[in-house]
């Protein structure tokens, strides 16, 4: 694909113009959400024996169905208000500085804002991973006043396709709202590899994105059978122009990571999950990731500093060839320290979606 079609198959440069009011509010609370960062970095050095990130899962259901997915339903109801804002305390006993909400699709949870205002209650930096269909104007306000700090949403494509409906085409509205009206930082990634039809769609997202304002990341997608391919050369072309024009911040930190996937390279580095990231899914129970449900699998109410030191020192075979860079951000800062000594044998799963890959800040 050339980038002649990039150029002219973009019909969604509508400029976004943002109240002076709404930059101001925006830079003062992105300072000190930037404070707070560095509060979590300066802890996350200092002790090794608490969470930096966890995922929870308040609804399983999503309003979409992407044809790669293996994380939704389209039948469960949500998790009650009272049951995740327990589980939410437990992070917090735990010692947790980033709770980032996932699903499914959180946004069709009716209380999402409680669940917000809880995080941050409990002193913890909240997130927000969704697909973005049922943002509007309305629903950012509702976000901005329970204190969500970021959010962020995957596009897979310009037009939707028979496997993806997450395109550029359905969501510039939605990202248009978000640019004139979120308090929140917003990262848009886009995703190259097996599967993707038309590489040089990542770079016009990523291009949307960062005039809309927001940071912009790139995933690495496995194939079917779960391994990773070198990126094709118009696929690395791609990969190296959307780098060019991404964000600022972590994903500059281990930019190797992402480089090693593009090449077909294994990655060297001690994955800090069951510690320093946490997946808790719709049943209150801690797994390692999206890709690892059933490891360690134990309830949250029963899950102990001591698990944290175990897991911390527990290497994970499948590491190498890992692609969720979020859980590799959150083990960047004990690179360097602790060898592990226990070994988790990982067990085959089917390919991550679309919202693993995504590059948190
Ligand atoms: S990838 Fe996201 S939006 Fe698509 S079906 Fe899965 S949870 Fe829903
Ligand atoms: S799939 Fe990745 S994040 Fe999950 S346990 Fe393995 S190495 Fe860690």
């Amino acid at each position: 694909m050339s980038s002649e079609r990039s150029q002219a198959f973009n019909p969604y440069s509508i400029p976004v113009k943002v109240s002076g009011r709404t930059s101001r509010i925006r830079a003062w609370k992105q300072f000190w959400g930037m404070l707070r960062e560095w509060k979590v970095a300066a802890k996350a050095i200092a002790s090794t024996s608490h969470p930096l990130l966890a995922h929870i899962i308040p609804m399983r259901r999503c309003n979409l169905a992407c044809g790669y997915c293996n994380e939704y339903d389209d039948h469960s109801s949500p998790v009650p208000v009272e049951v995740i804002n327990r589980r939410i305390d437990h992070l917090a006993r735990l010692g947790t500085a980033i709770v980032t909400i996932s699903g499914g699709e959180p946004l069709m949870h009716p209380q999402l804002e409680e669940v917000i205002r809880h995080i941050r209650k409990r002193g913890m930096v909240a997130g927000l991973i969704t697909n973005g269909y049922l943002l509007s104007r309305k629903r950012i306000e509702a976000l901005n006043k329970a204190g969500l700090e970021h959010v962020q949403i995957s596009i897979d494509n310009l037009e939707p396709d028979d496997v993806s409906v997450k395109s550029l085409k359905v969501l510039d509205k939605k990202l248009r709202y978000l640019a004139e009206f979120a308090y929140f930082k917003v990262n848009i990634n886009s995703v190259l590899g097996s599967g993707i039809n038309n590489p040089e769609d990542a770079y016009v997202i990523s291009r949307r994105a960062v005039d809309l304002g927001f940071t912009s990341t790139v995933g690495i997608i496995h194939d079917h059978t779960g391994h990773i391919k070198p990126l094709d050369p118009s696929e690395a072309a791609v990969y190296h122009r959307v780098k060019a024009i991404g964000k600022k911040g972590y994903a500059r930190i281990t930019p190797y990571f992402q480089d090693n996937l593009a090449a077909g390279r294994p990655n060297n580095w001690k994955c800090r999950a069951g510690a320093r990231y946490l997946y808790i899914c719709e049943d209150g129970l801690v797994h390692y990731c999206s890709q690892q449900r059933g490891t360690p699998a134990i309830p949250l109410g029963q899950y102990t500093k001591e698990h944290v030191r175990h897991e911390f020192l527990t290497k994970k075979s499948c590491a190498p060839y890992c692609t969720i860079s979020c859980v590799h951000h959150a083990s960047t800062a004990d690179f360097w320290r602790a060898p592990q000594q226990n070994v988790y044998e990982a067990r085959p799963k089917p390919s991550p979606t679309m919202e693993d890959l995504l590059q948190l800040k």
